[in-house]
This record gives structure tokens, C-alpha cells and sequence, in this order.
């Protein structure tokens, strides 16, 4: 068996802290949806990539951006095809709101996080500080 002092059990600690770059994180940015209309259908070019971009399913965000935007909709080959004629503003505004809600952490503001469902709840849970809170019911 091993001793170590409190000094260097604090180092092995913070070695053993997977290496990032702070700023990058601090760098981290909200990706924005670009949109088009055309008839009267509103496509929306970079859904998936965004998507990804938030580490959040598809249908999940697709679900909210319907229901919030009170439309139908479906995705074709990576674009999001919404039934109606939305502006640009207007849709990016709901899916800032669902970063906000469902992808920042409430707790430290970082969006490292992953959605935990326990029996019928969903959790936040964050992978920069450990917290863990419900998905607000919005
Ligand atoms: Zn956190």
C-alpha cells in the first residue's frame, strides 16, 4: 500500500481531471437555425447539424419547435420541413429557449450536459459540475 500527503493526493487529483481547454468552452456558442421559406413551407437547412451542435435528439427538439411554434412539420434528408410560413426570428427565438431550458445547465451555465430520464422524470445532468435538476415544464 501507497501513503501519500494531502499535497500530493491534491496532484494526483488534479492530474487525474480530464484535460480541456477553457476556452474553448468559454467559446462555446448557441448555434442559430438558418431558415428559408419558400411556398408556404419553411425549411430549416442545418436542423440536424444543430442538433448535434446541442447533443439533443432530433425529434425531441422537433417535438418542442412544433408544438411551440403550433405546426406540423417533418424532416427530409437533414432539413426540417415546417408546414407554414415562419420567420427566421421567430423559430430561432423558441430554439434559443430550448438550449436555455434543456441544454444549459442551470447550475454553472455550461451546456455539457445530458438528458436522464428516471421512471416518468427527466433530469438535466451535467457533466462540467455533477449537477443534476429536473427539465423544467414548459
Ligand atoms: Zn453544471
Amino acid at each position: 500500500m501507497e501513503f501519500y500527503s494531502y499535497e500530493e493526493l491534491l496532484e494526483r487529483a488534479y492530474k487525474a481531471l480530464p484535460e480541456r481547454s477553457e476556452e474553448a468552452e468559454e467559446r462555446w456558442e448557441a448555434p442559430s437555425l438558418v431558415s428559408m421559406i419558400t411556398g408556404n413551407r419553411t425549411f430549416i437547412k442545418n436542423f440536424v447539424e444543430a442538433c448535434k451542435h446541442i447533443r439533443r435528439e432530433e425529434k425531441e427538439v422537433m417535438k418542442y419547435l412544433l408544438k411551440e411554434l403550433g405546426t406540423q412539420g417533418y424532416l427530409e434528408s437533414n432539413v426540417l420541413v415546417l408546414l407554414g410560413k415562419f420567420p427566421n426570428k421567430t423559430i430561432n427565438d423558441k430554439f434559443q429557449r430550448y438550449i436555455k431550458y434543456f441544454v444549459m445547465c442551470p447550475i454553472c451555465g455550461k451546456p455539457d450536459t445530458h438528458i436522464i430520464k428516471e421512471g416518468r422524470l427527466k433530469f438535466i445532468k451535467c457533466e462540467a459540475c455533477g449537477a443534476r435538476n429536473p427539465v423544467p415544464q414548459i
